[in-house]
């Protein structure tokens, strides 16, 4: 026979011949199934046809050689340890057909229950269940439905409506309340509908009834709904699914019988003790589609204390094996436990960290694992504010938690009118069926978005994750009524003006206005809650967790501030000094008056009067940070921005200007306001005179900044302080860009700093990327490189970073050219490229030379992980992000055996 062939490649394993860490081979259930046979748990026998089987079938669309014998040899042995065969007239072996793929996802493929029924051995089933006719007839008719709706496609409803007629003619709501009799009936009616719809009879023969509910689960790799969902959890489209086919047990042959689901903590709070649900006298899918109220799992110890206690003891071996939260499905069988599935069980963010640290309380895994057990994505999560709800607030909708957060206000359904609310000063939530570009304004004045269409890519989520804005997407409970100015969800109809609240983390959906609380792990951070002293199981584990990221961690972690308060929030939260202070908030406010001076100068005596009047201003502004950071390394980057920047709009004032002149008005200094403006008028601003550009065009610019930042550092030396700057010199492609503004600012930092000790570095930032490719000869005049990963993947890709993600990312995502947004996540193989070549460039120029990013990127888990890779000293990000870095760049760190819990 061709399961023989000792070339041929293997499609199936017998659950005695896998373990757990066969995923990618047979998929998480088999895997899981066969670990737990392996440790002699009682699992009922099976065996699991491989993803290489489905990715075979997918591809050639027919069953690849070998697979049909390798199925009968398992089928046999099956067969030989049951002590039945399959479809027996007499004494059938039942199977049921179910669904694994590597990532769990949930719902999303097909099972088939009971295959092996048929006319005959239907009778053959109710004399095995000690003549339950009833039982075997209920088996039967499920068979019918759940092969008819997933192998053949015959529309769900019909079935249901059949089984609602007969419920109707016996005058009952409930399924256990028809006979055998009714239950028979059934099974024609199932029959006819069957054969109506596909133009056959339902198939006798058991192994065809096997072979087609194979090739129907192969299929539903494919179908619809499991393609949405790996899209938007990010599960690659090429795994395939394995099938595993198991002997039947069942948990409807009467009272002493049922099926439940358990975890082995709390997958909500991570608190320990049984967590789970039971129902007697039903299977799986009774639970799943909720006919029938189930009950805590406790009460099962009165209702069959042996499998209660057998039970518990599985959940602790199966903790203690997997070291971590698993979830369990099983059944027993007239008073037999059976375990049907096992799983390192999905937890909330919280959970993570909670269980994280109780874990290595009990001794089970160390500080590492602990570590790699946890991210920075459910990190951040947690340091959002959350609803805080009771009793009172049930949701009545559940979307997809596109962007976390938790906002309520004053429903509108267009961006005109969020606009118009938001100018008096409401809160608002734009609900729409799915937002496009047009829809910007609105997004940008709300508080929050919800969709009832779209997933975690659509445009609303992009640009609502982009804008740091609570996003619920895909809501499709709601029926969204635009020009009605309306809303429907379930009996409730949401008009403009009625206040929602939505969580961008849960996907949740509320109507009136739930109270928002700070979150915990904030305040911990702050200061304000002493972890070594609370009873919060959370902040305690973090606390640990963090602790140890920071001793395991090699990249240094700085944030991005440019204001006291920021530098001193970032350093509560860990920051080890500034890597971006970017200077062009002070030219800001009360001080635009003395840039538009700066501009306007006709002279240059002009122009250093309005210098002059800076000097003082920026000198207080570095005073102020440098004292915040205490010593701590703090980079100032000289203005960026082009100076226009800094003046009225172009239209706004040619607008002001004509009509000023029309009344007749004395308008000389707002026309040379609006001469200026013009002549600084750029057409690609982002590529124009900005940057060091701006510093070799505009005598005496760069140089009152240098001399600022120098008398700064001075005067807090001085006063007994410390401080240590590091200038940086902006959007720099040659070398001698940076050899002229560096002869200058060294000649000023000598005549200020004299023996006052202070030392100042200069350095560059690498975001253009001739810079990157020229970094050996830039680094002869650099003492530091920061990365500035927003332009470098602005100009790396030719992606203006103010209009493409609105534009057109969502369309870039749905196409998979990218899986996330560049400006998000590194590109690794293009923008990371050139990080790596300007890193290893400069370094061979300069050993020694100081290395570290400052765009967006330094505060992304997964950007984090390649500086990590490539070599540099430090990252540096926005103050809220510094947790996030600190954690991820420890887990960059370290090095673990363990399974991520995905
Ligand atoms: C960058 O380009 O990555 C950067 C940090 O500078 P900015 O965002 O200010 O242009
Ligand atoms: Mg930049």
């Amino acid at each position: 026979m061709a399961a023989h062939d000792p070339v041929e490649q293997k499609y199936v394993y017998d659950f005695a011949e896998g373990n757990k860490d066969l995923k990618d081979l047979l998929g998480g259930k088999g895997a899981n199934l066969a670990e737990m046979t392996n440790l002699g748990l009682p699992v009922p026998p099976g065996f699991t046809i491989t993803t290489e089987a489905c990715k075979a079938y997918l591809t050639t669309g027919r069953e690849p050689d070998g697979l049909a014998g390798q199925i009968e040899a398992h089928l046999e042995s099956l067969e030989r340890e049951m002590g039945r065969r399959l479809g027996d007239p007499d004494d059938p072996l039942l199977v049921s057909v179910r669904s694994g793929a590597k990532f769990s996802m949930p719902g999303m493929m097909e099972t088939v229950l009971n295959v092996g029924l048929n006319d005959r051995s239907v009778i053959g089933l109710s004399a095995q269940a000690g003549q339950n006719d009833r039982f075997a007839w209920d088996s039967y008719r499920r068979l019918i439905q759940m092969f008819g709706k997933t192998v053949c496609e015959v529309p769900g409803e019909e079935f249901e409506h059949a089984l609602d007629e007969i419920k109707r003619a016996k005058g009952t709501h409930d399924d256990l309340d028809l006979d055998a009799d009714d239950l028979r009936g059934l099974v024609d009616a199932y029959k006819k509908i069957f054969a109506k719809h596909t133009g056959r009879e339902f198939p006798q023969e058991p192994r065809e009834q096997l072979d087609l509910a194979i090739r129907a689960v192969f299929d539903s790799w494919n179908a619809e709904r499991a393609i949405l969902y790996r899209r938007q959890e990010r599960i690659p489209a090429d795994l395939g699914t394995a099938v595993n086919v198991v002997a039947m047990v069942f948990g409807n042959l009467g009272p002493d019988s049922g099926t439940g689901v358990a975890f082995t903590r709390d997958p909500g709070s991570g608190a320990q003790g049984i967590y789970g649900d039971y129902l007697a006298n039903a299977q799986g899918e009774d639970v799943v589609a909720g006919i029938r109220n189930t009950v805590p799992l406790q009460e099962l110890e009165q209702l069959d204390k042996t499998s209660y206690d057998q039970l518990l003891d599985i959940m602790a071996r199966l903790e203690e094996h997997y070291k971590d939260l698993c979830d369990i499905e099983f059944t027993i069988e007239r008073g037999k436990l059976w375990m049907l599935q096992t799983r390192v069980g999905k937890r909330t963010a919280a959970a993570a960290f909670v269980i994280a640290g109780q874990l290595v309380d009990e001794g089970l895994i160390d500080l590492d694992e602990a570590l790699h057990r946890v991210n920075g994505a459910q990190l951040a999560q947690l340091m959002f504010p959350r609803f805080q709800l009771d009793h009172e607030f049930e949701a009545v909708a559940k979307g997809i938690g596109a962007s976390p957060g938790a906002a309520s206000g004053k429903v509108v359904f267009t961006s005109a009118r969020a606009v118009e609310l938001a100018a008096e000063g409401e809160p608002v939530i734009l609900v729409r069926r799915e937002t496009n570009p047009d829809d910007l304004n609105g997004m940008i004045a709300a508080k929050g978005i919800l969709t009832s269409r779209g997933g975690k890519t659509s445009h609303a989520a992009v640009v609502a994750r982009g804008m740091g804005k609570t996003c619920v997407s895909g809501a499709d409970e709601l029926d969204v009524n635009v020009p009605a100015k309306k809303f429907t969800v379930g009996d409730h109809v949401v008009n403009e003006g009625d206040v929602v609240s939505i969580d961008g983390t849960t996907g949740k959906v509320y109507l009136g206005e739930v109270p928002v609380m700070p979150s915990e792990v904030v305040q911990y951070f702050e200061g304000e809650l002493d972890p070594e002293n609370t009873d919060d199981a959370l902040v305690r584990s973090v606390h640990r967790i963090m602790t140890h990221a920071d001793a395991a961690r090699r990249l240094r972690v700085r944030t991005n501030a440019d204001t006291g308060a920021d530098a001193a929030r970032a350093r509560r939260f860990g920051a080890e000094g500034i890597g971006l202070c970017r200077t062009e908030h002070m030219f800001l406010g009360d001080r635009r008056e003395l840039v538009e001076r700066l501009i306007l100068a006709s002279g240059e005596r002009e122009r250093e009067n309005a210098l002059a009047a800076l000097l003082p201003l920026q000198r207080a502004d570095f005073i102020e940070i440098f004292r915040e950071m205490d010593g701590l390394p703090v980079t100032v980057r000289l203005i960026d921005p082009p100076l226009h920047e800094f003046l009225p709009p172009l239209e706004q004032l040619a607008v002001n200007v004509a009509v000023a002149q029309e009344r007749g008005e004395d308008v000389a200094k707002e026309e040379a306001l609006l001469a200026a403006v013009r002549r600084m008028h750029e057409e690609n601003p982002m590529l124009g005179l900005r940057g060091v550009r701006l510093g070799l065009v505009i005598p005496g610019l760069f140089a009152m900044q240098v001399r600022a930042i120098a008398e700064a550092a001075v005067a807090v030396v001085r006063d007994g302080g410390k401080a240590c700057p590091e200038i940086m010199v902006p959007l720099v492609g040659a070398v001698q860009e940076l050899e002229t503004v560096r002869a200058e600012a060294e000649r000023i930092i000598a005549e200020v700093v004299g023996d006052s000790g202070v030392e100042v570095l200069i350095g560059t930032m690498i975001e253009v990327p001739r810079a990157a490719l020229t970094a050996g000869q830039i680094a002869e005049a650099a003492e530091f490189f920061s990365f500035g990963t927003n332009d470098l993947t602005q100009m790396g890709w030719g992606f203006s970073r103010d209009d493409v993600e609105g534009a057109f990312f969502w369309r870039y995502l749905e196409l998979g050219i990218f899986g996330i947004s560049p400006f998000e996540s590194i590109d690794t193989d293009g923008v990371g490229r050139l990080v790596r070549i300007a890193a290893e460039e400069g370094r061979a120029a300069r050993p020694g030379l100081k290395l570290g990013v400052c765009g967006e990127h330094g505060g992304d888990p997964d950007s984090v992980h390649f500086f990590h890779e490539v070599g540099l000293d430090y990252v540096s990000c926005s103050p809220f992000r510094v947790p996030v870095a600190r954690l991820e760049a420890g887990r960059a760190s370290i090095t673990t055996t363990g399974s991520d819990s995905r």
